[in-house]
């Protein structure tokens, strides 16, 4: 059994849920897992409409629900030529359930509310295409993952019980597979001892595939997206991309934790444990070759790869007595950040000084410096970027740093890491 999972993009219009089709259409005769996100950016309006429920702004949060009913039904009426009455009512009866949260009272647990109500956004995109597919001829069956992926109750950010979600996997999931070809399922989202719906973090549906895949010990996994694979670079950012071909998991694992945003970082570690490998492939060009993530490390520095990160903030901490910075002035420093719940891009240490790197969106310099100023002269730098290379030479360092200014850098063998400002 293989394990696709299929993004917001891949399913934001009747367009691309009808390609959906027709790409499992080439997989005929093959047992499937599918999972699915939230169709286009309804994660988004389902996160707007907690926001308005939250602040009691009644207008705000009717005209967002209209707003994201009326994207389904638009999607639905272009699928089914009639009204297909059991989709309609299952979409129906699924918008009601948010309806209904304004006047129910406000759970004091906030990420639980946000957990019962953005979690609805993959129900409703696969009731759509569990219906759709059917409709086709697939021999197609919806799951339910809440009954699933069990999870504690660490409400947006739910830690999956490993023991559990296998048990549940093997008793009620794979044994569908008897009469069916494909199983349709939800990303993102799972469920607690109690019985209440847990998400696993924004982006996490590929993380789905990946725990499905380790719980069925499926073939491969492959995550179909809107890119025809892994790139070396942000197109956004970069005019000469090139995709990676093959590149080893712990080199997938390295590029996301410096900050590279195809796969969703938990999702490869699962997959690791058991070498189950993963495809990177485009759902415009399925026949492509993509990229393939897999043990082995070989490929990895073929090609050097370039993560940026924009908005980053410099701060640097001095004793007050000019004292050398030492294990107790850094255990009382990651202390104060632990607290603040601040993350650190980076850091750097000399004599006198140490220095992190923050996102600019994570932080309140002013607010952050306060923590500190009893014991430790903060000072920052703003608007700087991190700028990550793998796999660097000095050729690459060149066209990086070209027109900025280097504040800090720090070489490994692999990996060169460079602050830098515009001039
Ligand atoms: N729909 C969720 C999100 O947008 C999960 C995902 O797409 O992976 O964050
Ligand atoms: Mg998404």
């Amino acid at each position: 059994m293989k394990v696709f999972k299929f993004g917001g993009a891949s399913v934001k219009d009747s367009t691309a849920v009808r390609n959906v089709s027709s790409l499992l259409a080439k997989f005929s005769g093959e047992k499937l897992t599918v999972v699915v996100s939230a169709m286009g950016k309804s994660t988004n309006k389902l996160e707007e409409i907690v926001q308005a429920l939250v602040n009691r702004d009644k207008n705000l949060f009717e005209t967002n629900l209209e707003e994201l009913t009326q994207f389904h039904i638009d999607i639905l009426g272009n699928l089914f030529a009639e009204k297909h009455f059991k989709v309609y009512h299952q979409i129906d009866e699924t918008l009601e359930l948010i309806a209904k949260k304004y006047d129910e009272p406000i759970p004091e647990n906030r990420a639980f509310l946000y957990d019962q109500i953005v979690s609805l956004g993959e129900v409703l995109s696969t009731f759509i295409l569990s219906a759709y597919l059917q409709e086709e001829g697939h021999k197609a069956k919806w799951v339910d993952v809440r009954k699933l992926i069990r999870t504690n109750s660490t409400y947006q950010e739910g830690k999956v019980d490993w023991n559990k979600t296998e048990e549940l996997i093997n008793q009620t999931f794979l044994p569908l597979f008897d009469n069916n070809d494909i199983l349709i399922t939800q990303g993102f989202i799972g469920h607690t001892t109690e019985g209440f719906t847990t998400t696993l973090g924004r982006e996490g549906s590929d993380y789905t595939a990946g725990i499905l895949a380790y719980c069925t010990n499926a073939e491969s996994v492959t995550i179909w997206k809107d890119v025809p694979g892994m790139l070396n670079a942000d197109p956004k950012y970069f005019n000469n991309t090139v995709k990676l071909d093959s590149i080893s998991f712990k080199e997938a694992i390295e590029l996301s934790y410096y900050g590279a945003s195809v796969i969703h970082p938990k999702t490869i570690q699962p997959l690791q444990k058991k070498n189950i490998p993963l495809y990177v492939k485009s759902f415009l060009n399925p026949e492509d070759e993509g990229t393939i993530i897999q043990q082995s490390t070989e490929k990895d520095n073929l090609t050097p790869s370039f993560i940026i990160k924009k908005d980053q903030v410099l701060f640097s901490f001095t004793t007050k007595d000019f004292s050398f910075i030492v294990e107790e002035n850094l255990s009382d420093i990651f202390d104060k950040l632990t607290k603040a719940k601040v993350t650190m891009n980076l850091m750097q240490n000399s004599a006198l000084d140490f220095s992190i790197l923050v996102d600019s969106k994570k932080v309140n310099v002013n607010e952050f410096i306060s923590i500190f100023a009893d014991d430790y002269h903060v000072k920052y730098n703003s608007a700087l970027q991190l700028a990550t290379i793998r796999h660097y030479n000095e050729a690459t360092i060149a066209q990086l740093i070209e027109k900025k200014d280097v504040l800090l850098e720090q070489r490994t063998r692999h990996t060169i890491r460079l602050v830098l400002k515009d001039k």
